[in-house]
């Protein structure tokens, strides 16, 4: 937990987020500018600041992480059309929130290479 951190405050309930998943490690809310029709950003309870950050402790984490991804595609009815899971890892990745974050868009044909 980091007392100043966004996504730490989300996870805490200390700020309100559009939450639609939450578990012991795990919570996914609704993206507050969404860039597709179905945008959530799935964090770890952790505080873990960058992709760079993790440890092999973190493994299972990052793994449930995208299982849960998959199952909030599927509650949506995204799943079967398709979906992209994103993390942006520092400045030139696009990061601008550093608590651990990963970006789950669909609704629309995704486009290849991404910006
Ligand atoms: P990044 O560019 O760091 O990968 O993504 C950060 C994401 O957090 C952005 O898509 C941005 O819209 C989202 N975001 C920033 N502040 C808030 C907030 O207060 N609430 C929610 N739900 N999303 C936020
Ligand atoms: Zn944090």
């Amino acid at each position: 937990m980091s007392t100043d951190c966004l996504f730490c405050k989300i996870s805490q309930g200390d700020i309100p987020a559009k939450l639609v998943y939450e578990d012991e490690s795990v919570v996914a809310f609704r993206d507050i500018n969404p860039q597709a029709p179905q945008h959530f950003l799935l964090i770890p309870r952790k505080h873990i600041r960058t992709t760079l950050d993790l440890s092999e402790e973190d493994a299972a984490l990052i793994g449930h992480i995208y299982l849960v991804a998959g199952k909030i595609a599927t509650q949506f009815d995204f799943a079967d059309e398709g979906f992209r899971v994103v993390n942006n890892c520092n400045e030139g990745g696009g990061q601008v929130v550093w608590h651990l974050h990963f970006h789950l868009l669909g609704g629309r044909q995704m486009g290849w290479p991404p910006g």
